[in-house]
Formats: C-alpha cells, sequence, structure tokens
C-alpha cells in the first residue's frame, strides 16, 4: 500500500496525486499530461514526411473554366460580378499554371496574386472562401493586423502558413498550392510619408515580410504558430503556388483616386449630378497607383498584380442576399423550424423591413443575421415541444419581435 502513494510519472516527475491519470509500463508510468505532449511531438515529427503527403488524395484538385468558376460563385454570392469574373480568370489561371509543369524555354506565367477593394461586409471573404471550397484546396482567413516585423510583439508573417497548414492536417503538398486570405490589407499600410523616424513594425515591416511570401520562397513556418523559437522543428513550405488573395476596405481611397483623375483630367468635365454619381462609383477605377498612394509600398503591389473592387451593398442586393444563396439566412432558418416540423412562413414585407434595418443601422450583410435572430428567437424558444406546425411571421410580429430585441437599442449611426 505505501508503495502505491509513492508512485510519479517517470517523464514529468508528478506524483499520483498530481495528475489524474497515471498509466503503467513495465517498469515506469507517464500521465496524461506527457501523453498530450509526446502525442504532439509525434505530429510535429511526422510533418512533411511520406506518412502525411499521403493524405494529399483528399484535396484532389479540380479545375474549372472562367465561366463555371463564376456561375459557381453565383450560386453564393450576390452581385458582385466584376469581381468575379477577374477573380476567375485570376483564379483559372493560377491553377493553370500549376498544373502544366513549365518545360525550359518555355514563357513562365507569373502567379496572379490577388486584391480586393471593397468596404467590410460585402462579400470579399465570401468570395475567397466560395473559390478555396470549389477548387477543394486548403484555405486560411489570416488579419494582416495580427502581423509585425520579426523581433516585436505580435506574429511572424510566416505564421499565416501555420493556419493555412493546420486546416490541411499538416498535408504539405495540399497546403503548397492552398489559397490564403489576407484580411485587412488597409491597416498595413505605411504610416506616414517618412518611415525613418519610427520604425514602422506593424506596417512597412509587414510588408516586406508578406512580400517574400507573395514572391514564392522556401519559409520555414513554425507548426503552432506565433514566434519561431530556436528549439522548435520548422516545417519547410514552398510558396510558389500558394494563391495569395487580399482584402481590405481601404476607406478614403476614393479621394485619392479622385484626386488622379482629376488631375488625369479623365471624366470630371461633367455636370453636377454627373460627378456625384461618378464620385460613388469611383471604386471601379481603382488602379495600383491608387493603392500605392494608400501606403502599399510598390514591390508588394508588383506581387498583386490583379486587381479589383466590390461594390457596397444596396437594398436590392441585401433583399437578395436573405433569399438567394444556396445557404441563404432564410433558407437556413426554414431549414431550423423544418427539423421541429414547423413549416416557416415569412412575408415579404418582413424581409423589406429586415433589409431596411440593416441599412438603417449600417450593418449591411453581416447585420441581417443579427436580425434575423432578434425577430425569429423567441418562436425559436416558444415553439419546439408544443405540438405547433406552422409560424407565419406577418410584419407586426417581426416590428413587435425587434422593438423588444436589444438590437433595437443600438444607437443609429
Ligand atoms: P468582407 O470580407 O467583405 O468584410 P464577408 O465576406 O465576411 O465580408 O461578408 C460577411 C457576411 O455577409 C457573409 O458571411 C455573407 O453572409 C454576407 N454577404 C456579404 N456580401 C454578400 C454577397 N455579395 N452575397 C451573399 N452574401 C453576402
Amino acid at each position: 500500500m505505501a508503495k502505491q502513494t509513492n508512485l510519479h510519472c517517470s517523464f514529468c516527475g508528478r506524483s499520483r496525486d498530481e495528475v489524474k491519470i497515471l498509466i503503467a509500463g513495465q517498469e515506469s508510468h507517464i500521465c496524461e499530461n506527457c501523453v498530450e505532449h509526446a502525442q504532439e511531438i509525434i505530429g510535429q515529427e511526422l510533418v512533411g514526411t511520406e506518412e502525411q503527403n499521403t493524405s494529399t488524395q483528399n484535396f484532389k484538385l479540380t479545375v474549372r473554366k472562367p465561366t463555371e468558376i463564376k456561375k459557381f460563385l453565383d450560386e453564393y454570392v450576390i452581385g458582385q460580378d466584376e469581381a468575379k469574373k477577374i477573380l476567375a480568370v485570376a483564379v483559372y489561371n493560377h491553377f493553370k499554371r500549376i498544373i502544366n509543369k513549365v518545360e525550359k524555354d518555355e514563357v513562365e506565367i507569373e502567379k496572379s496574386n490577388i486584391i480586393m477593394v471593397g468596404e467590410t461586409g460585402t462579400g470579399k471573404t465570401l468570395l475567397a472562401k466560395s473559390i478555396a471550397r470549389m477548387l477543394n484546396v486548403p484555405f486560411a482567413i489570416v488579419d494582416a493586423t495580427v502581423f509585425t516585423e520579426a523581433g516585436y510583439v505580435g506574429e511572424d508573417v510566416e505564421s499565416m502558413l501555420t493556419r493555412l497548414l493546420q486546416n490541411c492536417n499538416y498535408d504539405v503538398v495540399a497546403a503548397e498550392r492552398g489559397i490564403v486570405y489576407v484580411d485587412e490589407l488597409d491597416k498595413i499600410a505605411r504610416k506616414g510619408d517618412n518611415p525613418s523616424i519610427t520604425r514602422d513594425v506593424s506596417g512597412e515591416g509587414v510588408q516586406q515580410g508578406l512580400l517574400k511570401m507573395l514572391e514564392g520562397t522556401e519559409v520555414l513556418v513554425p507548426p503552432q504558430g506565433g514566434r519561431k523559437h530556436p528549439d522548435q522543428k520548422m516545417i519547410k513550405v514552398d510558396t510558389k503556388n500558394i494563391l495569395f488573395i487580399c482584402g481590405g476596405a481601404f476607406d478614403g481611397i476614393d479621394k485619392v483616386i479622385a484626386r488622379r483623375m482629376n488631375t488625369n483630367a479623365i471624366g470630371f468635365n461633367v455636370n453636377k449630378a454627373e460627378q456625384e454619381m461618378q464620385r460613388k462609383n469611383l471604386l471601379q477605377f481603382i488602379n495600383a497607383q491608387d493603392l500605392k498612394g494608400f501606403g502599399l509600398i510598390p514591390e508588394l503591389l508588383g506581387r498583386l498584380p490583379v486587381v479589383t473592387y466590390l461594390n457596397p451593398l444596396d437594398a436590392e442586393t441585401l433583399r437578395n442576399i436573405l433569399t438567394e444563396p444556396k445557404n441563404s439566412l432564410i433558407k437556413q432558418f426554414t431549414k431550423l423550424f423544418q427539423l421541429e416540423g414547423i413549416a416557416l412562413t415569412i412575408e415579404e414585407e418582413v424581409l423589406n423591413f429586415m433589409v431596411e434595418k440593416a441599412l438603417e443601422y449600417k450593418l449591411g450583410a453581416r447585420g441581417l443575421r443579427s436580425i434575423c435572430e432578434s425577430i425569429l428567437t423567441d418562436a425559436m424558444f416558444e415553439l419546439p415541444g408544443t405540438g405547433e406546425t406552422e409560424l407565419l411571421v406577418t410584419l407586426d410580429y417581426a416590428e413587435n419581435m425587434f422593438s423588444k430585441s436589444k438590437m433595437s437599442l443600438l444607437k443609429v449611426a
């Protein structure tokens, strides 16, 4: 009996009382913490080896023609035709380039990394995500604002590849032709014109780091993300065939575009109404020069040759977003009620009311979900188990529910 109390983990030395489980071997013991730790080490050691690489079969590349890509995107994303077309061509060319291995002396096709400019909530992430889903390639969304130049508080740029690796279970071969969506690219714009006075570690410093990745090099990636440290085993990832899609709102870029167009005197010798219309649609004229004016370094822009824009969402688009996409919000809520045996009918006026509120509260498409929830949560709470088989949502009901919800307390900006 006395012997039992002396038991301890042979790896970390913790005693029986300090651990939950102690597994006995022939002459030693191991605790649950050490088992977990050992599992991690095995995972890291196997990365990049053949055992891992065989799983690439899970990511069999399905390349489609640009028109098919656009058609696929139409099922999930409403409007944004121009962006869809440009993306479809860029993605098609990118994968054509990967599949047709270039012979020596042949023309080498450059990678077509993409920048999408558009207000938040207009569908940039959704577009990138839908493309990855269609192509069946690993996909990661990263936020540019978390990165800083090496040596400063924050994350190394390389850790964006950690996320990509994690999303495909460390299948390096698959990751090497994946897609990374870098959000908030505008937030790493150079601050001010003279970067030498104070070091711009989260702006230009990150752009330089990103540049290296976009150029296509072998990058050493920390398997668990965060900062690199000397005794961590790194995974080598070649970024040559990884497609980078960057997005950002670039608030105020319209002024940069306007300035350029004014000096170039294109289309501004027109009447006031025309001018107003052009101001609203200025984004369609965006080019790399404007992004440089906004604070992106020319070298980085050189590696992001495809620039496209997303339109702000108007009432009609928001209305369509509610019902049209394959997994639209209304379809999702209808399914949820259907699973309870309840047929949900939402009157046309209610849909218009939802759109009105999304516009009024300046919540864009993201707000539509919260508005739907504020109207339907009570019913989702009360109806299950009552034997009710139908729910008709009228305008009165919707207005009433919405006014009772916390959302209605939000201040209209
Ligand atoms: P962004 O990346 O531009 O900030 P997101 O792509 O994350 O915006 O969009 C937020 C949410 O709004 C998406 O999950 C989607 O439900 C909806 N949404 C936005 N734009 C569209 C669109 N054009 N078509 C369909 N849904 C959209």
